[in-house]
């Protein structure tokens, strides 16, 4: 119910890829055209979408691309059809003919999804064939006109799953999912996987949340009155998909009902935005008033048309009630003429009617009783009475049902006119119940509205990461943000625990939220409109895809370097860990360099190599060292979660190792290593077994290896009683020579 439902159609020629998004619902495609190549490009768009199913011509030089969206989780078809140059001209005269002028135009632009848009069609036209007429336009976009969010920020940003266990807990989406309707929901999901570029509209969403919170009674209206909607737009997507039950237009009347006092109510709204929404909202009194008039709302009764609708219907059926009042006369009148009080006429799906007596009075029966079956203890007749009533009932119960379902019928076809408004005004309540949903979260979590400038500056007061900051509610400590001309990129270092990455993606978390149009948590921001947020956070997992975790860090790193602009944030969670210290320093400076001189983007390059924070010193302009600020205690470390201007002092991961409970033993050699390495630089200290005893343990802690070795040996389950007992026995005689072993 949350998410859309989309069907990708993927083809590659050697000017570009081709890409068509549809879904049936709602019977909406989105196309673009993306550099032959281009597969990080690719993966954004996928990661956009996130399309149910992918449809890939099933030819042998497109296996690869298949691949490329398996590896990926992708639920991946490869199509077998034929894609000659008569298919090919075939299927674009459909095209030219199917499609409203603009979109067959815009179709002609580019061969790649032109033949994306024909490998759609032959499987529609296969699977869903009474879907296809309902594509009418297809809508192009332009993958700049979003935020560009690569396939690994989206991830690593946690947005619709979280990165520890990839369920959708603690998500962006888990937080701003507060629509009142599931279509709701869905809009503000793909809000946030397309953020705007486009200052104006992003302004206008703005301004409708604004007016939301400066006026709380009208705000609770609205979320009352779209409590009434359901899921409207599936509803009209069921209704043109000649899929929709009488249940799910009994639904539509009711909503449909509701909309003029939505339409209203949102009058009261200056927001330019909410005034098209209102117009958007169309009158359908006569839609309404045909569903309410006709389809039957008592859902307990089997009827799908209302009593009162058709007067044929009414009579028919009153016929069908009186033949059952019939049978019961016919029933009086059999007991009277033959003297069984227990005589009843009974009816089954498989014999009809039938006049049941009981042995004792069978002599009773008189001769006209044609016997149809014998059962234990009674017998089963019909007359001819009884049959000629039989056959008028079900004339008419056929009559019900066959007028029944052609009225049916010609109520659907009516509905259908009206399906194209319909979508447009779901569009509209659906949107309308989105801005809902982040007035909500504004509300409830205190975020405020950010400013946009024309400069590239980030200036960000008291933020923090909306998220986490939710869960811990006022225990989170903001922390400030001035990525400006002077201080672009930020080396931040800390200890383990301290609070780094989140930091990271708060800031990344604030720039998108702006630029879908949402507030932030913070108490003030000024951002720039970005063009691309790109983060490279953690270790990811990408061994399905054959690479080792170094060469993906170092494949997204390069992705950044070569795609980041000025107008850019960058965010760089320990680049450079996945290989031995020198080399990761290395490429961790040579980074920072590149990011700051040549693609000027703003960055928050967080890291452990303390060795870093020597570049403010030595670059005079543009990068600044912070570090996220804790102490250390007698019985332990405080992390203060509060971002310092400066160098960290050391990086506490024993403290850290320690608070995970690693074994003493354990904790006391890592700190005489640490003091061994501190004093002889990078060179390994002395290896254990010449520091503790034999093996490199204690002879305690070989006894109890012993122990342990033992009892894992026993095979419990089939050990008798008796050998248990000897067993124990040696076990304690293993323990009285423990004296002897630690001697
Ligand atoms: P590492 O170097 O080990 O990756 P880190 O410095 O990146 O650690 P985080 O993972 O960001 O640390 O934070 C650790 C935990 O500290 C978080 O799970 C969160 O619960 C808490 N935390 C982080 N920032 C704050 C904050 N500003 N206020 C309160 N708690 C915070």
């Amino acid at each position: 119910a949350k998410s859309n439902s989309y069907l990708f159609s993927f083809f590659p020629t050697k000017q570009g890829y081709g890409l068509l998004f549809s879904e049936l619902l709602t019977s909406q495609l989105h196309a673009t055209i993306l550099p032959y190549g281009s597969s990080r490009q690719l993966e954004t768009e996928l990661y956009r979408f996130l399309p149910d199913e992918v449809l890939v011509l099933g030819r042998q030089s497109f296996k690869k691309h298949a691949s490329f969206f398996k590896q990926r989780g992708f639920f991946t078809t490869e199509y077998q059809v034929a894609f000659d140059q008569q298919v090919i001209e075939q299927e674009t005269s459909w095209i030219n003919q199917h499609f409203d002028q603009e979109s067959v135009k815009s179709l002609h632009k580019d061969p790649a999804v032109l033949y994306a848009t024909i490998l759609w069609k032959k499987y529609l036209e296969r699977n869903q064939k009474d879907a296809l007429d309902q594509f009418k336009t297809i809508s192009w976009y332009k993958p700049e006109s979003f935020l560009m969010l690569d396939g690994a920020t989206q991830k690593n940003l946690d947005l619709v799953k979280n990165s520890f266990d990839g369920s959708r807990s603690h998500t962006l989406f888990s937080l701003l999912d507060k629509s009142v309707t599931s279509m709701g929901s869905r809009m503000i999901k793909r809000w946030m996987l397309a953020p705007l570029m486009d200052q104006e509209i992003i302004l206008g969403r703005q301004q409708v949340i604004q007016q939301f919170l400066q006026a709380p009674a009208l705000f609770y209206n609205v979320q009352e009155l779209l409590a009434s909607f359901g899921d409207m737009q599936r509803i009209v997507g069921r209704i043109a998909l000649d899929k929709a039950t009488v249940q799910d237009y009994v639904n539509l009347g009711r909503l449909l009902q509701v909309l003029p006092q939505l339409h209203q109510t949102l009058t009261a709204f200056s927001a330019s935005m909410m005034q098209a929404i209102a117009n958007s909202l169309y009158d359908f009194s006569k839609l309404e008033a045909l569903i309410t008039a006709s389809c039957n709302d008592d859902f307990e009764s089997d009827c799908i048309v209302k009593k009162g609708f058709d007067p044929e219907l009414d009579r028919v059926r009153d016929l069908v009630a009186n033949s059952a009042q019939k049978i019961l006369e016919l029933e009086q009148f059999e007991q009277q003429r033959t003297g069984i009080n227990s005589l009843k006429i009974r009816h089954t799906n498989v014999q009809g009617y039938y006049i049941e007596v009981t042995n004792p009075n069978l002599n009773l029966v008189p001769e006209d009783f044609i016997e149809q079956h014998k059962l234990v203890n009674r017998k089963r007749f019909t007359t001819k009475a009884l049959q000629a009533l039989q056959f008028e009932i079900m004339q008419a119960r056929q009559n019900v049902s066959k007028l029944e379902k052609d009225l049916f019928e010609k109520i659907k076809r009516e509905v259908r006119n009206y399906v194209h408004d319909l979508r447009v005004s779901a569009e509209a309540v659906a949107t309308l119940d989105c801005l809902i949903g982040l007035a909500k979260v504004a509300y409830e979590y205190d975020h405020v509205c950010p400013d946009f400038h024309d400069e590239s500056d980030i200036i960000i007061k008291e933020g923090k990461h909306p998220v986490i900051a939710a869960t811990l509610s006022n225990q989170f400590i903001s922390n400030n943000t001035e990525l400006t001309d002077s201080q672009r990129l930020w080396i931040v270092t800390g200890p383990n625990m301290g609070g780094k990455s989140t930091y990271l993606r708060q800031v990344a978390l604030i720039c998108l939220l702006a630029q879908m149009g949402a507030f932030v948590p913070a108490r003030s921001a000024q951002l720039p409109i970005l063009d691309r947020i790109f983060t490279r956070i953690g270790a990811g997992d990408h061994l399905a895809q054959g690479k080792s975790t170094f060469l993906v860090e170092m494949e997204e790193t390069a992705q950044i370097c070569l795609q980041a602009t000025d107008r850019s944030l960058v965010i760089l969670d320990e680049v450079g860990r996945g290989t031995s210290t020198y080399d990761g320093l290395a490429l961790a400076q040579a980074v920072v360099e590149y990011i700051l001189y040549k693609v000027k983007a703003r960055c928050l390059f967080a890291t452990h190599y303390h060795e870093l924070t020597n570049l403010e010193k030595e670059i005079d302009q543009g990068i600044v060292s912070y570090y996220m600020d804790s102490q250390k205690t007698s019985t332990g470390i405080i992390f203060l979660h509060k971002l310092i201007r400066g160098v960290a002092d050391g990086s506490f991961g024993i403290e850290v190792a320690r608070l995970a409970q690693l074994p003493n033993e354990i904790i006391d050699r890592a700190q005489s290593i640490l003091s061994t390495l501190h004093k002889g630089s990078l060179q390994t200290a002395q290896p254990v077994q010449k520091v503790v005893g034999a093996e490199g343990f204690s002879a305690e802690q070989n006894v109890n290896l012993l122990l342990a070795q033992r009892l894992k040996q026993l095979d419990l389950d089939n050990i008798t009683p008796r050998q248990a007992l000897d067993e124990l026995w040696k076990l304690d005689e293993l323990l009285s020579n423990k004296n002897s072993l630690e001697k």
